[in-house]
């Protein structure tokens, strides 16, 4: 979009602001407010920020201005908040895009592709909770009444949380968003929404816009929608499911082929790229589940209630819903993700670790047909996920072939605020612990 069209297209639609927006290292929105007469002060220069206010710039509070330059082709309205916009900004420093901006680790990772002929498209299914607060600021849901064992799918769950998913998918498809289902999920008050699949650095975008709409539309309901991995411990998590396919000037998906003897309906290349996810997946561990949290998610075996739908063993298959990687047909489902994610660096890795798969031809195995959920995967011979955030953190700092592909500056920022989260955790002393040790000895 040019400048011109811009200015116009705010015209019409009464737009008195503009949120200059980028993400963190952890994924999380940042914005500026910029009134439309500035628009072309975004665009040419950017909007300037103190990057070492920032998690993850690695800058100084003398550093030169992080400048969020804004790209006009994600313009859109915020519809739940009408006068305002959204654009999509990467950061540049001194004029130059900037190596530790997550939109800018993608953008790379898809020129990679780009110089083959490629281009991925994600498809990602973001899963939420909807929750309230009692006046004395105990956490429910927000529909107290959806209290059903096994709940996926339920009518009445759905049903009344529809003022919310109303004005939810109603915001999204206004900006474009081809919404095609809702549906509960399996834990009460949890939900997830579906929309068509786009080039991945759109998806990343909009996966962002997701949380951004859901956060706001639910806060001014007097509700909050999480995307937290597992608030609950008795609850199925909330994951990020990202779905995968290659396109090329040739063909709309080259990892698609009818004649796999494997009977899943992936080519060569298909086979290759889940090969380098597969052998770079316990460091992928540390972008897709990257909060303290996401380890009560990605659990091994069964709760009492049946399988939390969370994969833990590493291993790929069918329509195979228990394992790490789901091959629907000719294409990827990566079911590792959760809610809190940066889908900028997650999906940069997930190009680095399946081109890394293509380059070296790797092999992935062979598929798994039975359900992983109820099986041991030491008798099998398989191996788990790392089970806890530090474990990942070093599988992802001895991953030198992802660092090396995604730019090793990133990495080493992300290992550290990382590192830091885990030790905030580790020097904090839980009500379990209290509760378990106390009069224990
Ligand atoms: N909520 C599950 C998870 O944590 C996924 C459920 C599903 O298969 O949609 O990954
Ligand atoms: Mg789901
Ligand atoms: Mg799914």
């Amino acid at each position: 979009m040019e400048l011109k069209e811009a200015q116009k297209f705010l015209k019409e639609n009464d737009v008195k602001f503009v949120m200059a927006q980028f993400v963190d290292i952890h994924g999380t929105a940042k914005t500026k407010v910029v009134p439309t007469s500035h628009l072309e002060d975004i665009v040419t220069d950017g909007a300037g920020f103190a990057g070492a206010a920032i998690w993850g710039m690695n800058q100084e509070p003398h550093s030169p201005d992080y400048m969020a330059r804004a790209a006009l082709s994600t313009l859109c309205l915020m519809p739940w908040m009408p006068g305002f916009a959204r654009v999509v900004c990467v950061g540049h420093v001194n004029d130059e895009p900037y190596h530790y901006d997550s939109r800018y680790t993608l953008m790379r990772q898809i020129e990679v592709l780009k110089k083959r002929g490629w281009t991925m498209n994600t498809g990602i299914e973001p899963e939420m909770n909807l929750l309230k607060r009692d006046p004395d600021g105990t956490l429910k849901q927000a529909d107290e009444t959806d209290t059903l064992q096994k709940p996926c799918y339920d009518y009445k769950g759905l049903a009344r949380s529809s003022a919310f998913i109303e004005k939810f998918v109603g915001s999204l498809q206004q900006v474009g968003f081809d919404v095609y289902q809702v549906d509960h999920e399996d834990a009460n008050g949890q939900f997830e929404i579906n929309y068509t699949y786009s080039d991945c650095l759109t998806s990343a975008d909009r996966h962002v816009f997701v949380r951004m709409a859901a956060s706001e539309i639910a806060h001014q309901m007097g509700l909050i929608c999480t995307f937290m991995p597992k608030y609950d411990s008795k609850r199925t998590g909330s994951g990020m499911h990202l779905h995968i396919s290659m396109s090329s000037a040739e063909s709309n998906n080259i990892f698609h082929d009818d004649s796999d003897a494997r009977g899943l309906g992936l080519s060569r290349t298909g086979y290759h790229f889940l090969g380098g996810i597969m052998k770079h997946a316990k460091a992928l561990c540390a972008l897709a589940a990257p909060t303290v949290n996401s380890y009560k998610r990605l659990i091994v075996g069964t709760t009492l209630s049946g399988a939390t739908w969370a994969p833990a063993i590493i291993a790929y298959g069918g329509n195979n819903r228990s394992t790490l990687v789901r091959c629907p047909y000719g294409r990827l489902e990566f079911r590792m993700a959760d809610g809190g994610c940066n889908p900028y660096l997650l999906t940069a890795g997930l190009i680095a670790a399946g081109l890394d798969g293509v380059d070296k031809e790797i092999d992935p195995g062979d598929p798994y047909h039975v359900n992983l959920f109820a099986c041991d995967f030491k008798e099998m011979g398989l191996d788990i996920l790392p089970q806890s955030l530090d474990r990942a953190l070093d599988e992802l700092e001895a991953d030198k072939v992802l660092a090396e592909r995604m730019g090793e500056g990133i990495i080493e920022e992300f290992i550290k605020v990382k590192r830091q989260e885990w030790q905030d955790y580790m020097r904090h002393v839980s009500d379990w612990e209290v509760d378990r040790y106390l009069e224990f000895f």
